[in-house]
């Protein structure tokens, strides 16, 4: 069987060969525990800290500012729960976009559940949270804002530097979740301004269970895993060294190749758009048009909304791998997407969308294949299709 074609980057890419190869070299060195004071002990933790040397350079961060984690939910997680819990005082209160990863909803959940105050911020129809919706949302105990720096199900990028400074105008702190973002998009954190950004390695084509928060230098966190003292205390366990190898070189790579692989990934993006708008009337764009990560599509079809997972189904059948909103929400197939419903489309409509996510391995022929097979399953689905109407999500 020919590998299928795999449209589905958003939920995870394939590590790249370099980042194999890194880790495999590490695996084979005689490395100890990065916390050990004897030679291998001291080889190890060169690799950890050539690898955060690396992702800062990503981030345009130092390397002190940077806490390795297990996970991007866990960066979310400490981000939250760290910077309420240290200097958030009883009242401090948390504000999180409405479309926001579970990582940070949930996150708010636990937290509004133990007492918390938390304020959730409108998302427009285009899937951007703008501005002056953040500004009117903002209490004046409001401790620590998230906002997403690229939405998972529909690809949107948002205006973070602007959200970063209505918010620290009210006096608080900012955090963005880049997990999508990262090694797609050039990210700053100095000019951006935030305090805190997390961010994860399989998103970038290097290994799973691996991520890091980015902490502004001087911002004080609380742990939220106690043990023997790593990452300065805020995250303790021995250090995964073969995964901080891999996921260095992987964030090495993304930046090495982020203008060649945006300008790919657009012409890419835009033929499918484009092809679809022709042969797929009844296909509509969802989230704003422009303002989007380079290779990421979300889509919804007028008359389908209750069967994006027969569709998805149709085309995994035809060896073609997508998501039917995100890779989490396919746990809970069939229900709306909260990101949709925050952008004002009803319960049915919200089931129905089809995620097709681009990645450095992504050729025109799997695109071709893609753009031929797609028309071929919704019409197999719907055989009548002439009467549709284009309903658009934006
Ligand atoms: N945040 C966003 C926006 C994501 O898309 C994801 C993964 O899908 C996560 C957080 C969680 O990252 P991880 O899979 O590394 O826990």
């Amino acid at each position: 069987m020919s590998a299928p074609v795999y449209l589905d980057n958003a939920a995870t890419t394939r590590p790249d060969p370099a980042v194999i190869a890194a880790m495999t070299a590490c695996w084979g060195l005689e490395a100890g525990n990065p916390s050990s004071l004897h030679a291998s002990g001291r080889m190890a933790r060169e690799v950890v800290e050539i690898a955060r040397a690396q992702v800062a350079n990503l981030l345009h961060a130092v390397p002190g500012e940077i806490v390795f984690t297990a996970s991007g939910t866990e960066a979310d997680n400490l981000a939250l729960r760290g910077a309420l819990t240290r200097g958030g005082g009883p009242t401090g209160r948390l504000a999180v976009a409405a479309f926001e990863h579970p990582a940070v909803l949930e996150t708010a959940r636990a937290l509004a559940a133990a007492g918390r105050a938390v304020d959730v911020i409108p998302v427009d129809a285009d899937g951007i949270v703008q501005p002056a919706t953040l500004a009117a949302t903002l209490r004046p105990d409001t401790r620590l804002v998230s906002v997403m720096t690229a939405n998972n199900v529909v690809g949107t990028l948002q205006p973070i530097a602007e959200l970063c400074a209505v918010a620290h105008e009210k006096g608080a702190l900012f955090h963005t979740d880049a997990v999508q973002a990262a090694g797609k998009i050039p990210l700053d954190v100095r000019e951006l301004g935030v305090d805190l950004m997390s961010v994860s390695a399989h998103k970038l084509h290097g290994p799973q269970g691996v991520g890091a928060l980015y902490v502004r230098d001087g911002l004080e966190l609380a742990p939220i895993v106690h043990g023997g003292g790593q990452e300065r205390g805020l995250r303790s366990a021995t250090e995964n060294i073969a995964g901080l190898a891999g996921f260095g070189v992987a964030t090495d790579l993304a930046q090495e190749e982020m203008g060649r692989e945006t300008a790919r990934l657009v012409v890419l993006r835009e033929r499918i758009v484009e092809s679809l708008a022709a042969s797929l009337p009844e296909a509509y764009l969802i989230g704003q048009r422009w303002q989007r990560l380079p290779g990421h599509l979300c889509f919804g079809f007028a008359g389908l909304e209750g069967d994006a997972i027969r569709l998805l189904l149709a085309l995994d059948a035809a060896g073609i791998a997508v998501s039917a909103g995100s890779a989490c929400s396919a746990r809970h197939a069939g229900g709306p997407s909260h990101v949709l419903q925050a952008m004002g489309f009803d319960p049915i409509r919200a089931r129905g969308s089809l995620r097709v996510t681009l990645g450095r391995f992504t050729t025109d022929e799997d695109v071709s294949y893609f753009l031929d097979a797609l028309p071929a399953a919704v019409r197999r689905m719907r055989p009548v299709t002439s009467s549709s109407s284009r309903a658009g999500g934006n």
